[in-house]
């Protein structure tokens, strides 16, 4: 049996003259067909991620594909027994992804990007000598899983990575840079900032992460670990081919993928605790949240 609902992950930049109105389309035709999930809508384009029945989802790409602006928008497509999402979420922003960089120094990824790899080739790009692949994402995603000696920036947002990048890659301006993320879009204007900022040899993985995954040939070769995504699942399997795990309890150091909040909610940070710690010690982060806990 096919599972009855999927997940789409989607993203297009693309001129949109006026974003709320845009926006509050996308609200009345996710409500019609039942869609969950979350959307943002900028200037510059939109990115979402929604869950529904799976004619629903079909209906919708159909709708957006009707729009001849969105004519390049590729969907990445996972089957899923349920909804992903609590609810529907529909919002402008400024940007797409949160960059924050001043006005003179933004990236238009339509305009400045970095060369587009496929999955197989952005394979072969890896074992090049001198190599350097950037992990475009947070650590606590990076955490879960990523690829084989990569390098993963302790950042804990988005608009963090200029600085992190002009602190610490300053020295590899002509070394070949890969970067990737979840399903691309990040990249796009990562891989913009590494150029503008003179990085000579800057590429980055098309599709992200979940599309090296589904590459028919590569089989997420070389990925270790899950892909953090931001719906309930958390974590998504990617290598077929020589997967492993990264992530440790953080109790017993056993290897374990079972990511949970510390249960000190004003604390609420991200953990690996397999479920054998969990049951003979609760689930908090640290000592100190375990006696706060124990207190309340
Ligand atoms: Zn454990
Ligand atoms: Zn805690």
């Amino acid at each position: 049996m096919p599972e009855p609902f999927h997940i789409l992950l989607y993203y297009l930049y693309r001129p949109i003259d006026n974003p709320s109105e845009f926006a509050a389309r996308q609200q009345a035709l996710c409500q019609d067909l039942g869609l969950h999930g979350r959307i943002i809508v900028a200037g510059e384009g939109i990115n979402g991620t929604v869950s529904g029945e799976s004619d629903a989802t079909d209906q919708y790409i159909k709708a957006m594909q009707a729009d001849s602006c969105n004519a390049e928008m590729v969907f990445k497509v996972d089957p899923a027994p349920g909804h992903a999402f609590k609810k529907l979420s529909v919002k402008v922003r400024p940007e797409l992804v949160t960059l924050q960089l001043a006005a003179e120094e933004d990236i238009d990824p339509t305009d400045l990007t970095g060369r587009r790899l496929l999955p197989a080739d952005f394979h072969a790009a890896m074992k090049e000598e001198g190599a350097l692949v950037l992990d475009g994402r947070n650590k606590y995603e990076s955490d879960l899983g990523h690829f084989k000696d990569a390098v993963c920036p302790d950042v804990e947002n988005f608009r963090d990575f200029p600085e992190w990048i002009r602190k610490n890659l300053s020295h590899a301006k002509e070394r070949p840079i890969l970067t990737y993320c979840t399903g691309g879009i990040r990249c796009e204007k990562l891989s913009g900032f590494l150029l503008q900022e003179g990085f000579k040899n800057v590429t980055q993985l098309d599709g992200g992460i979940v599309t090296y995954g589904k590459d028919p040939e590569v089989k997420g070769r070389d990925f270790q670990g899950q892909c953090y995504v931001f719906d309930s699942r958390i974590g998504v399997t990617v290598n077929s081919a020589n997967p492993s795990v990264v992530a440790t309890c953080r109790d017993c150091g056993q290897p374990s993928e079972r990511y949970v909040n510390c249960a000190w909610k004003p604390c609420n940070c991200r953990i690996f605790l397999c479920s054998s710690c969990e049951e003979e010690a609760g689930r908090s982060c640290s000592d100190q949240c375990g006696r706060l806990l124990a207190g309340q």
